[in-house]
C-alpha cells in the first residue's frame, strides 16, 4: 500500500489533534496516525488545567536543590530512575544550565504568550456550539500548608506579577471564603483568575470529531516503525499499516519523539517523565475551583460529576508502571489540604509520560536536518494548555504564514 497524502501527522495526542483540527479547517488533505488510540497518551487522564499563569518554567533557580532533596524521599513528588543513560546525563546537563536567573526570565514572556493565545482559541472552541468539553473560566487556587511555602508562592506571583500576570494572595479566612473545602493546616493561598480547566479526555476526542468532520483522516492503530529519506526529505512513513508518502511530515509523538526522531538521526533533547491521575466521584463537600496543593505538587480539579487529583514526576524513561506509594502520597496529600476525602469512591488510577525539554519550552518548528519535517513536542506539563496554538502555529508554518508568536526561542536545533 502506498499513498500520496498532502500532511502527515504522527500522534494522536492533543498535540497531534490540534495540529490536525486547524488544518483541515485551512482546506489541507491531512492524515493522522496514531499507534494505540485517539487521546490514549498523556492526553488523557491529565489534570486538566488551562494555566497561562503556570509561566515559570520548570528548570528554575532552586530546582535542583530542590529536585536532590526530593530524592532522598520515597514520598515525594519527583524522582529520578538511577541509570547509565547518556541522553538522561545531556538532558540534565542543559536542565542544569537552563536553572538560572537569565534564562527562566527569557522563558516566562514565551510561555505566557503561547498560554494565552491557547486560551483565546479554547474560548473560541468553546463558544462553538459543536463542541462541549466542560471548558470552565474558573481561575486555579493555590494552598499553601506551610509558612515557607506560602513565602515562596508569595515570591513566584510577584515574579510573574513583573510580566503582567494578575493574582490574588490571601491570608486563611480569605482562603475559607473562597474554599470551604480546605483544613486548618490550610494558611494561605495565591488565586490567578486568568486559568481555566476542561476534561482533557473529552476535548480530545470532541476536535478529532470536528477535525473528522473538516475532513481529515483518523487512522488509529498504525504505528510509525521508520522512514525512508532521499537527500534531505522524507520520501515515506513506514507504518505498521503500510507505507504514507506525504509531502510534509509532523511529529507529535509526545515522550516517545525521541524514539521515533532517531529513526530520523534527528536527537531531540526530551526526557518523559511519568505523572500519576487518581479520578473519583465527586464527595459532597467538593472543591469549587481548581486547587493546586502547593507543597505536594498535586492539582486537583472538579470534572463534572468527577473529582480528579494528578500529580508526581518521575524520570523513568518510558516505563509506564505504577508506584504506589507515589499514588498513596497524592491521596495523602489531598486528606491534608482538603476535608471529607476519606472513603472516596476511585473511578481510576492512570500514569502519563509528558514530554519534557531541558528548558521548560516547547520545540515548536521546522527542523534543519530535513526540509518536509516539522516538530511540535517537549510541551512537558504545559501540553494540554498548550495544544490549540501548537496546532494553529503549525497551521501556520505549513501555510507559509508569519507565525502568531515568533518560533525563535522554540525552534528545534536550539540546543546543538
Ligand atoms: C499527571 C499529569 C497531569 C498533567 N496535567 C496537565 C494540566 O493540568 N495542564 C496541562 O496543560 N498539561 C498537563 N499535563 C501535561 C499534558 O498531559 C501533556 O503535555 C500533553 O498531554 C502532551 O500531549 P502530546 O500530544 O504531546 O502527547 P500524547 O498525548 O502522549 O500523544 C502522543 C501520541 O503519540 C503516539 N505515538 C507514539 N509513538 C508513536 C508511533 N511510533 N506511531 C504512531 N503514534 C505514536 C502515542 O500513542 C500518543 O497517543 C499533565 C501530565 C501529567 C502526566
Amino acid at each position: 500500500m502506498s499513498k500520496r497524502e498532502d500532511i502527515l501527522i504522527i500522534g494522536g495526542g492533543v498535540i497531534g489533534v490540534c495540529t490536525a483540527y486547524y488544518l483541515a479547517e485551512r482546506g489541507w488533505t491531512v492524515t493522522l496516525v496514531e499507534k494505540d488510540d485517539i487521546g490514549a497518551g498523556c492526553s488523557y487522564g491529565n489534570a486538566g488545567l488551562i494555566v497561562p499563569s503556570h509561566a515559570i518554567p520548570l528548570a528554575a533557580p532552586g530546582a535542583l536543590t530542590q529536585g536532590l532533596k526530593w530524592l532522598l524521599d520515597p514520598d515525594s513528588p519527583f524522582y529520578i530512575k538511577p541509570r547509565f543513560d547518556l541522553e538522561l546525563f545531556r538532558w540534565l546537563w542543559r536542565f542544569r544550565a537552563a536553572c538560572k536567573e537569565g534564562p527562566m526570565r527569557r522563558a516566562i514572556p514565551v510561555l505566557l504568550a503561547l498560554g494565552r493565545a491557547s486560551v483565546e482559541l479554547f474560548e473560541e472552541l468553546a463558544a462553538s456550539n459543536d463542541l462541549e468539553f466542560g471548558y470552565e473560566q474558573k481561575g486555579w487556587l493555590w494552598l499553601f500548608n506551610s509558612q515557607r511555602g506560602f513565602e515562596k508562592g508569595i515570591e513566584e506571583a510577584h515574579l510573574l506579577q513583573e510580566f503582567g500576570v494578575v493574582s490574588q494572595v490571601l491570608d486563611a479566612a480569605g482562603i475559607r471564603r473562597m474554599e470551604l473545602s480546605v483544613t486548618p493546616s490550610v494558611i494561605g493561598g495565591i488565586y490567578y483568575p486568568e486559568d481555566a480547566h476542561l476534561i482533557p479526555d473529552r476535548f480530545v476526542r470532541e476536535l478529532a470529531r470536528l477535525a473528522e468532520s473538516r475532513g481529515a483522516c483518523l487512522k488509529t492503530a498504525t504505528e510509525v516503525l521508520g522512514f525512508e529519506t532521499t537527500s534531505r526529505r522524507i520520501s515515506a512513513v513506514v507504518t505498521t499499516r503500510g507505507n504514507f508518502k506525504p509531502d510534509q511530515v509532523v511529529l507529535a509523538t509526545g515522550a516517545w519523539s525521541p524514539v521515533v526522531a532517531r529513526e530520523l538521526r534527528l536527537r531531540l533533547p526530551i526526557q518523559a517523565a511519568k505523572g500519576y491521575s487518581i479520578t473519583v466521584k465527586t464527595p459532597p463537600t467538593r472543591p469549587h475551583v481548581p486547587l493546586y496543593l502547593s507543597e505536594s505538587r498535586v492539582a486537583v480539579t472538579p470534572m463534572g460529576e468527577l473529582l480528579r487529583f494528578g500529580g508526581t514526576l518521575e524520570l523513568v524513561g518510558l516505563d509506564l508502571s505504577i508506584n504506589r506509594r507515589r499514588v498513596a502520597a497524592i491521596s495523602q496529600a489531598a486528606r491534608e489540604y482538603l476535608s471529607g476525602m476519606t472513603g472516596l469512591e476511585l473511578i481510576e488510577i492512570w500514569r502519563g509520560l509528558r514530554s519534557v525539554s531541558p528548558d521548560g519550552l516547547p520545540i515548536i518548528g521546522r527542523s534543519k536536518s530535513l526540509e518536509n519535517l516539522i516538530v511540535a513536542s517537549g510541551h512537558g506539563m504545559l501540553g494540554m494548555s498548550l495544544g490549540p496554538i501548537t496546532g494553529k502555529l503549525v497551521s501556520q508554518i505549513l501555510s507559509g504564514e508569519a507565525p502568531a508568536i515568533d518560533l525563535t526561542p522554540l525552534r528545534v536545533e536550539r540546543f546543538s
